[in-house]
């Protein structure tokens, strides 16, 4: 028998940059730090609840608590004249649109679509775009459902913060979820598909299952895993536990698994605090009954995680849990990354170290990884070779298959955030896929692996269909 964990039902209060006066435990910060916070809160999104309030924040730590750093706007987000030009115009008691016209100013100025987001990875069906799909990967389709494209709680780091500008329609569900099926039908390629947002667990369990039930036909039996990206494990474990639908979405998981399916909860824990109060264990312990398998991911970020002993901690805690450590990530070159960033040689060494502490358990985890433009980059280690420190770099994910599990070679640099301040060692002037991806940037550059006059298709033992 699991052992039962109870937990008591919590309403659903969410917190936005209007109310940000009305959180009581604010109120033991100074009237400036107030006002910068609501200044950060023009140009960024803010959005917190009360479970991650009085559950999660140490106040007694702020402003250096971790979660804290993670869901409240700092001012160290913005440049000190950005900062100061908002505070002015706060003060002066400037109109709304006023604000919100220097707001954007600053909002371009934050790299808002890293990685070729917006023209390289967006699919197409019948020629005609599919702006709800990313497919950059041949195995995966990444999905966006409309009504899921917000969070219980937004994470001050988030590289998808230019999206949450609010459509929300729950009409929407049922036609992209025809038009993903029908992508999905034309493409056998394909065997996972990851919802992803915002955070598809803010959908009610009728409307997500309206987006689930089409991908169970036995005609897309190619698609073998259907996962979840959420943060809502960590933020609003009550999602799982004793929000109203939450028996219902159980029983939706346990459907997808009996369909043959695999489940999978990607869940984006940032910190071992978030897996230590009763909700979030009980949370955990629910989805393992429906038949989910829980991921976990994260980025390294300065000031909420940049330390092994927290990392240790973390994969030890789910590992207790049946959670699977999964992906640590690098910080996006994107938002105010200024303020988290972490040098690729000090994540590595964070990682390394924390790796080294958990059994071979923990070590189903991968990082750091970077989602840059060619692909998820591996750090995989440092050595020296022929007299020249480098960094061992890999594709674990790539636009091009064939570059998957293939190592590569940057010059050391203990300074550098990205792939894109790397050089590549041995005296090579640029990296051996870079003419590729020029290639991929022309105009109407579609991958091949759509194109199956140049692909072979083979079907396996099991009855998969692959393309090589
Ligand atoms: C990370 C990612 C995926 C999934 O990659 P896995 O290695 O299978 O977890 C798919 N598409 C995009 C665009 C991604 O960034």
């Amino acid at each position: 028998m699991p052992k039962q964990i109870t937990v008591a039902p919590r309403p659903f209060r969410v917190f936005t940059r209007r109310d940000l006066d009305r959180i009581p435990q604010l109120q033991r910060l100074g009237a400036d730090e107030r006002l910068a916070m609501q200044a950060v809160a023009q140009v960024l999104p803010f959005r917190v609840n009360d479970y991650v309030c009085d559950e999660l924040i140490d106040w007694d730590r702020v402003p250096d608590d971790p979660m804290f750093q993670l869901t409240f706007p700092q001012p160290g987000m913005l440049a000190p004249d950005d900062l100061a030009r908002i505070v002015d115009l706060l003060r002066r008691g400037a109109p709304d649109d006023e604000v919100q016209r220097h707001a954007r100013q600053i909002q371009q100025a934050m790299n808002p679509h890293p990685a070729g987001q917006v023209e390289l990875n967006v699919p197409r069906l019948d020629g005609e775009p599919l702006p709800g799909m990313q497919h950059k990967y041949r195995e995966t389709v990444l999905f966006f459902p409309s009504s899921g494209q917000t969070c219980h709680t937004y994470c001050t780091y988030c590289f998808r913060w230019p999206q949450f500008v609010g459509l929300d329609e729950l009409k929407f569900a049922a036609r992209e979820a025809d038009r993903l099926a029908e992508y999905l039908r034309r493409h056998p390629e394909v065997n996972s598909v990851l919802f992803t947002g915002g955070d598809p667990m803010v959908m009610k369990t009728r409307v997500l299952r309206r987006y689930l039930e089409p991908l169970l036909a036995p005609e897309l039996d190619h698609i073998v895993s259907i996962r979840i990206g959420t943060k809502a494990p960590a933020y609003w474990p009550h999602r799982f536990t004793t929000d109203a639908d939450a028996d219902d979405l159980l029983r939706l998981f346990e459907q997808v698994h009996a369909a043959g399916r695999h489940i999978a909860i990607m869940a984006h824990y940032s910190h071992p605090r978030e897996l230590a109060t009763p909700t979030a264990q009980a949370a955990v312990e629910r989805l393992g009954c429906a038949g989910a398998t829980i991921r976990c991911q994260a980025p390294l970020i300065r000031r909420v995680n940049d330390d092994a002993a927290v990392w240790a901690d973390l994969w030890k805690r789910q590992i207790v849990l049946g959670a699977v450590p999964y992906y640590l990530f690098v910080e996006r070159d994107t938002g105010p990354r200024h303020y988290f960033e972490v040098p690729l040689a000090r994540a590595f060494e964070i990682f390394t170290t924390a790796y080294r502490r958990v059994s071979g358990l923990g070590r189903t985890v991968r990082g750091p990884s970077m989602s840059a433009l060619p692909g998820k980059v591996l750090v995989d280690g440092v050595a020296d070779v022929a007299g020249e420190r480098v960094f061992v770099l890999k594709f674990l994910q790539a636009r091009d298959p064939q570059w998957v599990n293939r190592v590569f070679f940057a010059r050391y640099d203990e300074t550098a955030t990205w792939l894109d301040q790397l050089q590549p060692a041995f005296g090579e002037s640029e990296w051996w896929f870079e003419p590729a991806i020029r290639a991929m940037l022309q105009a109407d550059w579609q991958p091949q692996w759509g194109d199956r006059s140049r692909v072979q298709k083979r079907v396996t033992a099991l009855g998969h269909v692959e393309w090589e």
